[in-house]
């Protein structure tokens, strides 16, 4: 996952829209594959161009900028969300909450592949992945839930089953582009003849053309709808995990493959546990009497409520583990541990009979004026 478009186009993040177009144009013309005969160069133009079509837009930068790469590229995940593939399958009914996400209809140019895909058929047979953020209490995140997104998505025609011909009819092979769905045109760019592949105009690049189209879809053979998705959140998902539901993206134009839909969580923080990965932190007052002379205390973890043990002189600041008592790791039996930090309080005001006491064991403790001295003797 390094590459980066400000990295491709060897400018700054800060870099003016001038200085972008400028170090585009640069890099065009060194990779031009009618240009530059090297293995890689149409590889680095093709890199070159994405990364310009990107951050040459404004609102597409800013989302890039925002989301980061892998927003902008098919199934790249790298992150925490890598290991949830499985969990397309599991979902069952429906919950109570719902969030409402709108697809990010910016996506739609870039999941196509126009660029870089490697499939000789058209970018439009492709259909555009999509992203969705949900939010989570602490508590969904740590024990799972179940959630139900309503989100819209271009799902395939059901009239002409995705062939965008009219019922009892059938596309047929484009004549200009003999099914190829590209044409080579000669342009003039930058000073310089350039032949380049583009899209067949007659067929917009499908290959086929349709002579009476189904009128359920006009002839691209999906057509929008809104969907409510209930799926499983696994427990353990934490803020930044991304799951793929694969085939709930939208369906491409005539038969295209369908894309995938991806899913990250934003994890509310909760007012007494801190969680950082799967253990969970919790800092437990004790009183000083407790710490020096032990005690058994109560302490609440995200699975209810445990004894612990607190040994006689107990420091301010110890750590005690208590084992399996963290947050579950997704799709594995493993558990966190919950980690509580003591923390010993000095009692603000205190009671005459307490007052006498602590004057008693002051006395007793003849604590030393030049406690350093012992150290540094
Ligand atoms: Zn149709
Ligand atoms: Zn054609």
């Amino acid at each position: 996952m390094a590459k980066d478009y400000y990295q491709i186009l060897g400018v700054e993040k800060k870099a003016t829209k001038d200085e972008i177009k400028k170090a585009y144009k640069k890099l065009a013309k060194q990779y031009h594959p009618d240009l530059n005969k090297e293995a890689d160069a149409e590889k680095k133009f093709k890199e070159v161009s994405e990364a310009y079509q990107v951050l040459s837009d404004e609102q597409k930068r800013s989302t890039y900028d925002q989301v980061g790469h892998d927003a902008f590229t098919r199934g790249g995940g790298n992150n925490a969300g890598a290991g949830f593939g499985g969990f397309g399958q599991g979902f069952g009914g429906f919950s109570g909450s719902d969030n409402f996400v709108d697809p990010f209809e910016i996506f739609e140019q870039f999941f196509g592949g126009g660029f870089g895909g490697g499939s000789r058929r058209s970018r439009r047979s492709q259909g555009q992945s999509l992203e969705a953020r949900v939010d989570l209490t602490f508590d969904e995140a740590v024990h799972g839930t179940e959630k139900t997104l309503t989100y819209s998505r271009y799902d395939v025609c059901d009239v002409c089953s995705g062939s965008g011909a009219k019922e009892g009819t059938s596309a047929k092979t484009c004549a200009t582009c003999n099914g190829q769905g590209r044409v080579r045109t000669q342009q003039s760019m930058l000073g310089a003849m350039f032949s380049s592949v583009a899209d067949c105009p007659d067929c917009q690049g499908t290959g086929e053309t349709i002579e009476d189209p189904c009128s359920n879809c006009r002839g691209t053979g999906r057509f929008q709808k809104q969907e409510d998705f209930t799926f499983k959140v696994p427990a353990g998902v934490d803020t930044g995990t991304r799951i793929r539901f694969s085939g709930r993206g939208s369906a491409g134009e005539r038969s295209g493959v369908t894309g995938d839909l991806y899913v990250s969580f934003k994890v509310k923080p909760h007012k007494l546990f801190e969680r950082k990965n799967q253990n969970i932190y919790l800092s437990v007052p004790v009183s000083y009497s407790q710490a020096a002379l032990g005690d058994t205390i109560t302490v609440p973890t995200i699975h209810g409520e445990e004894s612990v043990d607190l040994p006689a002189g107990t420091q301010p600041g110890a750590q005690i583990k208590l084992s399996d008592k963290g947050v579950a790791y997704p799709n594995s039996k493993r558990m966190g541990d919950q980690i509580i930090t003591v923390a010993i309080e000095t009692p603000k005001k205190l009671s005459k009979e307490e007052k006498k006491l602590f004057e008693q064991l002051k006395a007793l403790e003849k604590k030393p004026k030049k406690w350093w001295e012992k150290i540094i003797s």
